[in-house]
């Protein structure tokens, strides 16, 4: 096949603890999916928390993964590697007009919604359940965010989501390829006005999930997303910013989670099903596969 028609797949984990089933299932749909079709597959580390993202946590990741049986195309991507190509694509919806410093910290934002919450009124919150930003202008008065700014008080990057929708001027949709409704001709809706003013670059590091992905998949030519059904609805913010930095449109894949005894999503912290602690206890390869429900 010529290299410009081959899918091209990517797993891309976050290294802030290490790696549970849930992951095995993700990384090993994608691998094996890249090898059916003679498609190419690549690895990309989400660590732009570098905080919580440790070099030792990566090593172990990919020592991991390697266990598992994946195998990938070097060089890797490390996001904390590549803050510049973020801080371009935020200039340039800067220069779109599209971008806004919101200075409130958490605690403001809580309880300015729980004060109006007290008094009847439920707050819209994301598909997250995060309360959505309700703007400084709405918490702080004109002064006070003068006196921000003047002292460099520390500020997320947001995108202004009315601004950009209006911009748009057309609906927007994705097509999706995993199992469930999948609308007109395999098109669905997106709905990126559910998520508000979402954070393009966190107080603590120049850029965002949502941001770093959508700049990294274009940028790795990624043509298909395969991961995991809780970043279904993200899929409509990472559409949106396509849109506007007309970026190429990839095909989306949300595959099952694997849920804990608790009926709950897999976590990081929980040691019983990661990665290192069931081939520590003896288990092989195999055997996760099967775990995962995987033949
Ligand atoms: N880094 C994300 C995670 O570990 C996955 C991002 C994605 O696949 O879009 O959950």
């Amino acid at each position: 096949m010529p290299t410009s028609s081959r899918p091209i797949y990517r797993f891309a984990p976050s290294p802030n603890g290490h790696l549970h089933l849930g992951h095995a299932l993700s990384g090993l749909l994608n691998f094996e999916a890249a090898r059916h079709t003679g498609g190419r597959f690549l690895l990309r580390i989400e660590d732009i928390d570098i905080v919580r993202c440790t070099q030792e946590l990566t090593r172990e990741m990919l020592e991991d993964l390697s266990w598992l049986g994946l195998s990938w195309e070097e060089p890797v991507r490390r996001q904390s590697e590549n803050f510049n190509d973020y801080r371009a694509t935020l200039a340039r919806l800067d220069d779109m007009g599209l971008l806004y410093r919101g200075y409130l910290t958490r605690s403001e934002i809580k309880a300015h919604v729980a004060a109006s919450e007290a008094r009847g009124k439920p707050w819209p919150r994301d598909p997250d359940g995060v309360p959505l930003y309700p703007g400084d202008r709405a918490v702080l008065d004109a002064a006070e965010i003068e006196a921000r700014r003047r002292c460099d008080a520390p500020f997320a990057l947001r995108l202004h989501m009315k601004k950009a929708l209006a911009r748009m001027g057309r609906p927007l949709t994705w097509r999706e390829e995993g199992s469930g409704p999948h609308g007109e001709n395999g098109l669905l809706a997106a709905a990126p006005a559910l998520w508000g003013d979402v954070v393009l670059a966190r107080k603590d590091t120049p850029t965002s999930y949502h941001l770093s992905v959508v700049v990294d998949d274009a940028l790795q030519g990624i043509t298909q997303v395969m991961r995991g059904q809780d970043l279904f609805f993200a899929t409509a913010v990472h559409r949106l910013l396509q849109a506007l930095l007309d970026l190429p449109e990839p095909v989306y894949h949300h595959h099952r989670l694997i849920l804990g005894p608790d009926g709950r999503k897999l976590s990081k912290s929980s040691r019983d099903t990661a990665l290192r602690e069931l081939r520590a206890a003896g288990h092989t390869p195999a055997e996760i596969r099967a775990m995962v429900g995987l033949r």
